[in-house]
């Protein structure tokens, strides 16, 4: 359960492998967002009210290969937006597999059982399915009835065709416990491959803003989640220890977002998958170019509540190859669910929020007017 062993060896010999060569900033995880095109609408969603030429926009073949090639990472999230509405989907990921790269494909799973023929199970393949919580809860979540079933069905279908499958919790302000640790036990006896959970970010422009957990608020609440399932061990998270030991409030840990590059219809996402404050046209240029310093927990307002994978999942891989002990006495004891937690960072000397996401959409929408669109249209938006 949980991240498989094939993975942890090839991943864990990457980052041995950057930190020998004396590499500062490394990418673990290329964030892929071919589309923003989605076929749902959920209220905590920031990605799927963009204009329509631009929700119309595909990154092509050579894009997505192009994007892996080019930073390397051994890892390919493919979010969106909905990957499975991209018509060449299955052609991306083959390409991805031909590279052996560890490939999660985010999915709400309302296409997935459809378009299973597409695929082959292969170690490197991983469906993660969007799930929220208990069936009730996550039609909630994505405003729309019928899709918790559906996503059951699909993870079963995949399963008993020998697929990987995980699924992707993101939690909320009001989660409760209680009923976060049962619905870990539900998804855990569907036969599932591992549990991805992150507290939900605000993003700028979601509509339902008012329900994103704060740092302190998301510590107690893995602290209560946790100490119901023996400190995380009941359960197989597809996470580093270390990771969950810093969302319980063990560990104080500073963004690497450098650790998860964004690539998507703008180009590379600077500084990360959750913040658009401007794109790079290579990865080079993006990790040159970018002031890193400027962003993270402390040093920048939008990023005060962040405890997101994108920013520190990287953050504890990297404190697990400095001190391995550290996280083996974590995955063999459980995460510390009380006591004192770790001191968090200031926030005294953050900079103030900027406001640029009308800017990179005004370039985009103008740049559009004068090409020739290559996008696929409104046709496979609405299957
Ligand atoms: S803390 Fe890091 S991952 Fe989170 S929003 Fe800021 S830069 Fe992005």
């Amino acid at each position: 359960m949980g991240i498989s062993l094939l993975q942890t060896v090839k991943v864990g010999s990457y980052v041995v492998k950057q930190h020998l060569k004396g590499n500062k900033r490394y990418p673990l995880v290329l964030m892929l967002e071919p589309l923003f095109r989605c076929n749902l609408a959920c209220a905590g969603c920031g990605k799927i009210d963009y204009p329509d030429p631009i929700l119309n926009q595909r990154l092509s073949i050579e894009e997505c290969l192009g994007a892996a090639d080019e930073c390397g990472a051994p890892v390919v999230s493919i979010a969106g937006g909905e990957p499975l509405l991209h018509r060449e989907m299955p052609q991306i990921v083959e390409g991805l597999i031909a590279r052996k790269k560890f490939i999660y494909l985010c999915t709400n799973a309302l296409l997935l059982e459809k378009k299973l023929d597409q695929y082959k199970p292969n170690p490197y393949l991983t469906f993660s399915v969007h799930l929220d919580g208990s069936e009730e809860e996550h039609d909630h979540a994505v405003s729309q009835t019928g899709v918790y079933v559906k996503a059951v069905a699909a993870i079963k279908a995949a399963k008993a065709k020998g697929f990987r499958v995980t699924i992707n919790t993101t939690l909320f302000d009001g989660a409760e416990p209680e009923k976060v640790a049962a619905f870990f036990d539900d998804v855990q006896a569907m036969g599932i491959d591992g549990i991805m959970v992150s507290p939900g970010y605000a993003y700028e422009r979601a509509p339902d803003k008012e329900h994103f957990l704060n740092r302190t608020k998301t510590k107690q609440l893995f602290r209560d989640i946790l100490k119901r399932g023996e400190g995380g061990k009941k359960w197989g998270f597809n996470l580093s220890p270390l990771f969950l030991d810093f969302l319980a409030g063990n560990q104080t840990y500073h963004c690497t977002p450098w650790g998860n590059p964004a690539r998507t219809v703008f180009g590379w996402q600077r500084p990360c998958y959750l913040l658009g404050e401007g794109y790079a046209k290579t990865y080079k240029e993006l990790m040159e170019t970018t002031d890193w310093d400027s962003y993270g927990t402390g040093n920048y307002e939008k990023c005060a509540d962040c405890m997101v994978h994108s920013g520190y999942e990287a953050t504890s891989v990297t404190d697990t190859i400095k001190h391995p002990w550290k996280a083996a006495i974590v995955a063999l004891k459980g995460v510390k669910t009380d006591g004192p937690m770790a001191p968090d960072i200031s926030l005294a000397n953050q900079r103030p929020a900027e406001y640029v996401f009308s800017r990179h959409v005004e370039q985009k929408m103008a740049e559009l007017a004068h090409k020739p669109q290559t996008f696929e249209t409104a046709t496979d938006a609405a299957e």
